[in-house]
């Protein structure tokens, strides 16, 4: 299986979380952490970015530049939280992920790549999600490795998505500077410099012995890099505790037969993406909001974990039972937690189960080989009607 890594790094981050939540600072240059005279700059908009205001410059200069600027204090809190909510989004989809910064992390999605008809096809699945949720627009790139995703991710900024297909590491890496490279600073770009290396091309040319009497040990740590080579693993600093689909809806929901469905599509997709990850959950919680914002979450533990549509839906379904539905419902949200590797011991399984087991495997087998619409459960093509429905009301 060919390795895939995906570097997802959020556009302008804290001043995108303060224009979305601040309208009338849409479309003006916005400046974070620019308040005080003599701080420095956290992020610039890119509307901010236009004046030449860059993040790390002292904020006496951003104001030079850009008189006009909205200049706005850091809100921390809010950033980290919205943070959490990307890297849960990012864990929906791999196993694991390794966050660098609040506004980056890298995922391996090898294992998607079966799911999907192609490693573009994740990426945009995963940055529509992020801005689905979120309001905020992520770039990506998608590579063999750590270095070529995170060289990608900057490529196609902003709102990107840049791929850098096996075999084309070498004539992609060689034109760009040779401060592109991971690891160089100011100090070893002048070194390279002072050698006659200005991109990474002419580094690729230049043997390692050569580089040996400037650089010492590290000479073929740059070598690899510049000829895309990178073995570094995904180091996983977060890896999933539970797994999740939540939707809010745009009108209220009032009807049962149609609260009900939603709670079967949502099961769906969480018992898929446990399959994905090879993992089943043990604990099953439903959430309800109601208009009011009221609200009501309850989980329920089975003895056996499960990764099944059937099983999850059951499970939901006695939950919603607890629940006394008084007013229409904005959002449905099925969770499951307390993972656990899924059990293959089919001994355990009573025949009935043993064949919703089968079927659910074989409907994933056959998504993977022919698309998601090639056969989805019947629920999933009524739920395409009224949203067709929907959009039509709305013209
Ligand atoms: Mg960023």
């Amino acid at each position: 299986m060919k390795r895939w890594i995906m570097h997802v790094d959020m556009d302008a981050f804290f001043a995108s979380v303060e224009q979305r939540d601040h309208p009338e600072w849409r479309g003006k240059p916005v400046i974070v952490g620019g308040k005080a005279k003599r701080g420095v700059v956290a992020t610039a908009s890119y509307e901010a970015r236009a004046f030449g205001v860059r993040s790390a410059m002292p904020s006496a200069k951003a104001h030079e530049l850009c008189p006009d600027g909205v200049f706005v204090a850091p809100r921390m809190d809010v950033y980290k939280r919205e943070s959490a909510k990307i890297h849960e989004i990012m864990l929906h989809y791999a196993p694991a992920i390794e966050p660098i910064s609040l506004d980056e992390a890298f995922m391996d999605i090898s294992g998607l790549r079966n799911h999907y008809p192609s490693v573009d096809a994740v990426g945009r699945a995963i940055k529509e999600e992020i801005r689905e949720k979120t309001g905020l627009i992520a770039s990506a790139g998608i590579a063999p490795n750590k270095f070529l995703a995170k060289m990608a991710s900057d490529m196609g900024k902003p709102d990107g998505l840049f791929i850098i297909p096996y075999g084309k590491e070498i004539e992609i890496l060689a034109p760009l500077p040779i401060r592109k490279l991971w690891g160089v600073g100011h100090v070893t770009e002048k070194k390279f410099i002072e050698m006659g290396i200005e991109t990474i091309g002419d580094l690729q040319k230049t043997p390692t012995n050569v580089l040996k009497s400037i650089l010492g040990n590290q000479a073929g740590m740059f070598k690899k890099l510049s000829l895309g080579i990178d073995n570094r693993p995904i180091e996983s600093r977060r890896v999933a505790k539970s797994i999740g689909d939540e939707s809010t809806y745009e009108t209220d929901m009032t009807d049962e037969n149609e609260i009900n469905r939603q709670i079967a599509l949502h099961s769906d997709v969480v018992a898929q993406r446990l399959r994905k990850q090879k993992l089943a959950g043990r604990t099953i919680s439903l959430k309800i909001r109601f208009a009011s914002f009221r609200t009501v979450t309850r989980s329920i533990t089975l003895e056996v974990g499960t990764d099944l549509q059937e099983d999850i839906y059951e499970a939901a379904m006695k939950l919603k039972e607890k629940i006394y539905f008084t007013e229409g419902v904005r959002l449905i949200g099925i969770t499951a937690s307390n993972l656990c590797p899924p059990v293959e011991t089919i001994d355990l399984f009573s025949d009935k189960r043993e064949k919703q087991s089968r079927a659910e495997r074989v409907m994933d087998k056959i998504q993977d080989l022919f698309g998601k619409n090639a056969l989805r459960r019947a629920i999933w093509l009524e739920e395409e009607k009224r949203k067709n429905q929907s959009d039509e009301k709305e013209k």
